[in-house]
């Protein structure tokens, strides 16, 4: 599944490419996606200009203008195995190329979505009001994520903390491995209830966040160029990872087996020893 930092090399992927130019329309082979594609996306974007591609937690926002007046923006969200690329509006589609969107210049940005848990909306508003969009929590990846602003996230919270993690209204975009990694590196146990952690230990987890996200976006960068032209799936990197998907192996700090369990239905990896 496309994490944040996935999302947001997607997003430099892309920009370059989208950003300044006008969409011709949009063409939908399939609108039965997580939610349905809209009808009248064609009319609603043809003709408006690319302001700029943002981001906020896993949601990539196209800013629409009009005569440098604002037009709304698209919001794309890419599911659980969702990918855009840039490419010629010629090349045939896929069997799972379900959207594109027309740009002037011959080329589209096109949706790839196999299991069809992405989205593609129209948002004729401001962004950030969207209902989607609206309850997100503080992004990890903006300068002014820390450990007071992790601590009024947490505040009261009885659930355990790596569940709480995975709550988008705590924190925007955090997902299930970036969040083992986290408290892997912060030294926190997952079970720990999230409202009785010392201020210093969610200082630690704070900066812990955003340094696996900007570590896996700065390794995302030596494939931004395989989001443009020919075919298949842009390349996301296969990261290494501390404790994710590493049962039983040494722990890269005590090299003791690094356990695996459920916890709040997610699978969570962590070093016993290591974590409290
Ligand atoms: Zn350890």
């Amino acid at each position: 599944m496309p994490e944040l930092p996935e999302v947001e090399t997607t997003r430099r992927g892309i920009a370059p490419h989208v950003e300044g130019r006008r969409l011709l329309g949009a063409v939908v082979r399939e609108a039965r996606l997580r939610r349905p594609v809209p009808p009248d996306l064609h009319r609603r974007i043809a003709g408006a200009r690319v302001r700029a591609v943002a981001r906020r937690a896993k949601y990539l926002i196209l800013e629409l203008i009009r005569e440098d007046s604002p037009a709304g923006a698209l919001l794309i969200h890419l599911g659980m195995s969702g990918s855009l690329r840039v490419l010629d509006a010629n090349a045939p589609p896929g069997p799972h190329d379900h959207v594109d969107l027309r740009l002037e210049g011959g080329r589209a940005l096109r949706l790839r979505d196999p299991r069809r848990f992405g989205l593609v909306l129209f948002c004729p508003g401001d962004p950030p009001a969207h209902p989607l969009l609206a309850g997100l929590g503080p992004e990890p990846l903006d300068p002014g994520f820390d450990g007071a602003a992790l601590a009024a996230a947490l505040h009261g919270r009885r659930s355990a903390v790596k569940a709480a993690l995975l709550d988008q209204k705590v924190v925007a975009g955090v997902g299930n491995i970036y969040a083992c990694e986290a408290l892997f590196e912060a030294g926190i146990h997952p079970a720990r209830p999230a409202g009785r952690i010392a201020p210093v230990r969610l200082a630690r987890l704070a900066g812990a966040l955003r340094a696996v996200m900007a570590e896996a976006v700065a390794a995302g960068g030596s494939t931004l160029r395989d989001f443009v032209g020919g075919d298949g799936r842009p390349g996301y990197f296969q990261h290494r990872f501390r404790v994710y998907g590493r049962a039983g192996a040494p722990c890269p700090r005590c090299g003791g087996a690094i356990r695996r369990r459920l916890l709040a239905q997610r699978v969570t990896y962590y070093c016993p020893r290591c974590q409290r």
